[in-house]
C-alpha cells in the first residue's frame, strides 16, 4: 500500500500539467480573438464596397473582380501575403499558387483567400494555435519528467545524475504518434474544417441575403469553435505526454512498476474507475490499454509503484540520513537545488529511453 501523501504528490504533478495547459490555452483565445476581429473587418469591408440594401446576392457575390480591382488584389493583398510567406510556412505558399497566377478571380475568391490567410496566421504563425501547442506540451512534457524524477529520487532517497532533456530529444517525443496522427497534423485538419465551415456560411449568406451583423455572427460563432477544438485537442494530448514523461522517469529511475490515479469526482468516466489503482509493469506501457489517457480528456494519472520491502528500504535508507530522524530526504531539498545538483547536460542529443515503436500514420 503505498501512501496517500506520495499518492497526492501526483495528482498535484498532473494539475500541475492542466495549468501550463490553460495558460497556453488562453494564448490561444488572445490570438483566435484577434483573428476574428480581422476576419469580421474582411467581411464588413466587402459589405461596404458590394452591398446593396445591405445584402449582397450570390450573383453579385461571385461576380468577377473589375481590371482596377484585380490589380489591387494583386498589387496590395498579394504582396502582403507574399511576405507572410517568407515565414516558411509552405501552407502560405499553396494558397497564394492557388489564386496567384489566375487571370480572372471573382469578388467571393478573393475575400477567401482573405480570410483563409487570416486562419493560416491564426494556426501556422509565429504566435500561432500550432507554436502553442508545441510548446505547450513540450512544457508539460518537460516538467512532468523532472518532477516525476525528483519526487521518485526524494521518495527513495536514490539520487542519481539525470540526463537533461535536448533539443532533438523532445523533437522526437512530440512527434510521437499514439493516436493515429500526430497531433500537428490534427490542428491543420481543424484549420481546414474550419475554412469549410465559413465557406458554407458566406455562401448560405449571399443566398438568403443575410445583413452583414447576420453573416458576423455566423462567422464568429463559425471560428469559435476553434478554441473548444484546440482545447480537446491540447487537454488530451497534455495528459498523454504527462504520463509518457512519468513513463520515461520511471525508465529513467529504473522502476519496474507503477500504479494507475484516478481523480475520481462526477466527472470520472466508467473506464478510468475501473483502472484505478491497477498496477502495470512498466514495460508494459501502452497508452489507452495500461496508461492514460483511457479517452479523450482523460485526467488520470500513474505513480511509481514500489512493494513493501522496496518500500521499506528506502525508508531504512532515509532514517539512515544526516540527522538521523526518520525523515523525508523530500523535506530538505526543493526541486531546484535537486535540478541543479543532478540534471546534467547531454553529451549525446538521443533519448536513451523508451524507443516507442510507432502506428503507421494513415
Ligand atoms: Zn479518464
Amino acid at each position: 500500500m503505498m501512501s496517500s501523501y506520495w499518492q497526492n504528490r501526483a495528482a498535484q504533478r498532473e494539475l500541475e500539467s492542466q495549468l501550463i495547459s490553460s495558460k497556453y490555452l488562453s494564448r490561444m483565445e488572445e490570438q483566435l480573438r484577434t483573428a476574428q476581429i480581422n476576419i469580421i473587418q474582411q467581411i464588413e469591408t466587402f459589405y461596404a464596397r458590394y452591398a446593396v440594401d445591405n445584402k449582397i446576392s450570390y450573383a453579385e457575390a461571385k461576380k468577377y473582380l473589375t481590371a482596377k480591382e484585380l490589380k489591387d488584389f494583386r498589387h496590395t493583398t498579394l504582396q502582403q501575403y507574399r511576405a507572410l510567406s517568407l515565414e516558411g510556412n509552405p501552407a502560405y505558399d499553396r494558397a497564394l499558387n492557388a489564386i496567384g497566377y489566375r487571370a480572372r478571380i471573382s469578388r467571393l475568391e478573393a475575400l477567401h483567400l482573405q480570410i483563409e490567410m487570416q486562419m493560416l496566421e491564426l494556426y501556422g504563425g509565429r504566435n500561432g494555435l500550432q507554436v502553442y501547442t508545441y510548446s505547450g506540451l513540450g512544457e508539460v512534457y518537460e516538467n512532468a519528467y523532472y518532477k516525476s524524477l525528483y519526487d521518485i529520487a526524494t521518495f527513495t532517497a536514490i539520487y542519481q545524475p539525470i540526463t537533461k532533456l535536448t533539443n532533438g530529444v523532445m523533437k522526437e517525443i512530440l512527434t510521437y504518434n499514439w493516436s493515429g496522427k500526430e497531433f500537428s497534423k490534427r490542428i491543420w485538419g481543424h484549420e481546414a474544417r474550419t475554412m469549410t465551415t465559413i465557406r458554407k456560411e458566406l455562401k448560405k449568406s449571399f443566398m438568403r441575403g443575410r445583413s452583414l451583423h447576420k453573416t458576423a455572427r455566423a462567422i464568429s460563432d463559425a471560428t469559435d469553435v476553434v478554441l473548444s477544438r484546440a482545447e480537446a485537442l491540447v487537454r488530451t494530448e497534455a495528459n498523454f505526454f504527462h504520463n509518457l514523461a512519468a513513463q520515461n522517469s520511471y525508465i529513467t529511475a529504473g522502476v519496474n512498476r507503477y500504479q494507475i490515479l484516478v481523480t475520481l469526482d462526477h466527472r470520472t468516466s466508467e473506464i478510468c474507475r475501473a483502472q484505478d489503482l491497477k498496477i502495470y509493469a512498466t514495460k508494459d506501457y501502452k497508452p489507452g490499454v495500461t496508461a492514460p489517457p483511457f479517452h479523450a480528456r482523460c485526467r488520470s494519472t500513474s505513480v511509481a509503484y514500489f512493494d513493501e520491502a522496496e518500500y521499506m528500504e528506502g525508508e531504512q535508507r532515509i532514517a539512515r540520513g544526516a540527522t538521523g530522524q526518520t525523515e523525508y530526504v523530500s523535506r530538505s531539498m526543493p526541486y531546484e537545488k535537486w535540478y541543479q545538483q543532478f540534471v546534467q547536460p547531454a553529451n549525446i542529443d538521443k533519448p536513451q529511453f523508451l524507443r516507442m515503436k510507432e502506428k503507421k500514420s494513415t
